[in-house]
């Protein structure tokens, strides 16, 4: 039984549903779970559900186990009474403690029970989130006791609560992926991938590409796969098209405290700020003089609320993205806000094959936005299909021009895709938009196209026609091929 269903997908990306069978809800994902602190609300979960439409949060089940004011009330009460959240609660499990102090005093069995008991809906149990860089040996050591905990975990019994299986392995891929199909197979319900939040305070987004990349080799298309502490919205649309559906963070909140405005940018510094760049309630209704000019508590909390609006308005952009079939232009755009998100993006890329697996088939129109945009899934797709095309004829033209009845066949040549059976012209992805001035990375990845082409066919005479491609996109088409230029007299 699966609690997960796809709905759409976009590369990796997927719209889709979570049912909670014990909240009876059913999440919409890609989502935020909003980290709410037991003892201090900067935001409570009533108005997280009425002004922001959330629909799952988290808290942390240890923080409440250890808590004399708050353990008895919650067993008593249960969570959704005492967070006042008729949605879905997530608990953590004290897993970031003990990476934090070194040591914890329950185990997973105590820890899963609590967490039924005070009426947790997805229940976690007590990994060792490995960080990142650590040797291997220590890696491999403190995996393997993760592996024990899920096992125990899927042993436990846990009700209608879900139960989560963190996927550990620090920076090794390969460890990663061993992770993934580990807990794959222990049948538990939500995957997070844990220990990233270093990757992201430190910006190395190209090696949280290669993380998440790992894991969804060894997880497949099972799900929700979860972000583990991802929560600035900046990064939402290139996890979402590396395939996550859960996201959470304190962000909002702890942001708040230190002045700090969040933006799918970037994060902006409120003492920088002449004028607010956002729609939201709080920055149309304030200028960031008024806000300098509020007590703290006011301050941080209009600061947390701007820092949530933005947070849902870029999962909702995301979502949108994924039923357009346009996240990787979403992916393409947010990756000019910082130079690590282009190397996000690029590192992304590299895995082009493994999202062209679950992307579909057809979509809008492919925009061509950046030099990127050569390397996306759909160029890769294309140059495959070029291999399933018949091709019954002695002289062959592909040409950026019109046809030419001297030859027995014309096919188009469209950068980045390269060459297509004219009949094709008026289906995804062909329908390109494509810049006029179009640059060397589209016309060297046409060019690789045409060698696949050519190369499929060697009893078969090829003449290209192009349109002023530079000599790094010609050296790229095979010896053999006769080569013009549309605007050189013949
Ligand atoms: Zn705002």
């Amino acid at each position: 039984m699966t609690n997960f269903e796809v709905r759409q997908y976009d590369a990796a990306g997927r719209l889709g549903e979570l049912s909670v069978p014990r909240a009876g809800v059913t999440v919409q994902t890609p989502t935020i779970l909003p980290v709410v602190n037991p003892h201090v609300q900067t935001v409570d979960p009533a108005a997280l559900e009425s002004d922001f439409g959330a629909e799952i949060l988290i808290t942390n089940s240890y923080i409440l186990h250890g808590s004399e004011e708050l353990r008895e009330p919650a067993l008593e009460r249960g969570l959704h009474d005492l967070l006042d959240f008729s949605g879905a609660i997530m608990t953590d499990s004290g897993s970031f403690q003990l990476a934090e102090y070194g040591d914890i005093d329950v185990t997973t069995e105590e820890i899963l029970q609590f967490q039924r008991a005070i009426g947790s809906d997805i229940g976690t149990p007590v990994d060792i989130p490995t960080p990142p860089d650590v040797d291997r040996d220590r890696a491999e050591t403190e995996l393997a006791t993760t592996q024990d905990r899920l096992e125990t975990a899927a042993a436990a019994d846990t009700g209608e609560m879900l139960v989560s299986a963190p996927v550990q392995g620090s920076t090794y891929p390969d460890l990663r992926e061993r992770a993934a199909d580990h807990a794959r197979t222990t049948g538990l319900d939500v995957f997070p991938l844990g220990a990233v939040v270093p990757l992201l305070n430190e910006y190395r987004y190209a090696d949280l590409a290669e993380v998440v990349t790992a894991c969804k080799r060894g997880l497949g298309e099972v799900g929700p796969v979860h972000l583990f502490g991802a929560g600035h919205p900046m990064m939402f649309a290139m996890a979402a098209a590396l395939g996550c559906d859960l996201f959470d963070s304190a962000a909002y909140a702890l942001y708040a405290r230190d002045d700090r405005y969040l933006t799918v940018r970037g994060t902006e510094l409120l003492d920088e700020l002449d004028y607010f760049p956002c729609h939201c309630p709080v920055c149309t209704d304030h200028t960031p003089d008024e806000l300098r000019g509020l007590d703290d508590d006011s301050r941080q909390d209009l600061l947390a609320r701007h820092n949530l609006h933005v947070t849902y308005g870029e999962i909702r952009t995301v979502r949108q993205a994924i039923r357009a079939g346009n996240l990787l232009e979403l992916v393409d755009s947010r990756a000019r806000g910082h130079p690590a998100m282009l190397d996000g993006y690029r590192t992304l890329l590299d895995h082009a094959a493994q999202l062209e697996r679950t992307d579909r088939v057809s979509k809008d129109a492919f925009f061509y936005t950046s030099t990127e945009s050569a390397r996306r899934p759909e160029v890769l797709r294309h140059h495959r299909r070029l291999d399933r095309f018949e091709l019954d004829a002695d002289e062959v033209l592909l040409t950026e021009g019109g046809s030419n009845d001297r030859y027995d066949e014309t096919w188009g040549v469209l950068p980045p895709f390269g060459p297509y059976p004219r009949e094709l012209a008026d289906t995804y992805p062909l329908t390109a938009e494509v810049p006029e001035r179009t640059d060397r990375a589209a016309r060297e990845a046409a060019a690789d196209g045409v060698a696949r082409l050519v190369e499929r066919h060697p009893d078969t005479s090829f003449t290209l026609v192009h349109d002023d491609w530079p000599e790094a996109a010609l050296a790229r088409v095979p010896d053999g091929v006769r080569v013009r230029d549309l605007h050189a007299r013949e």
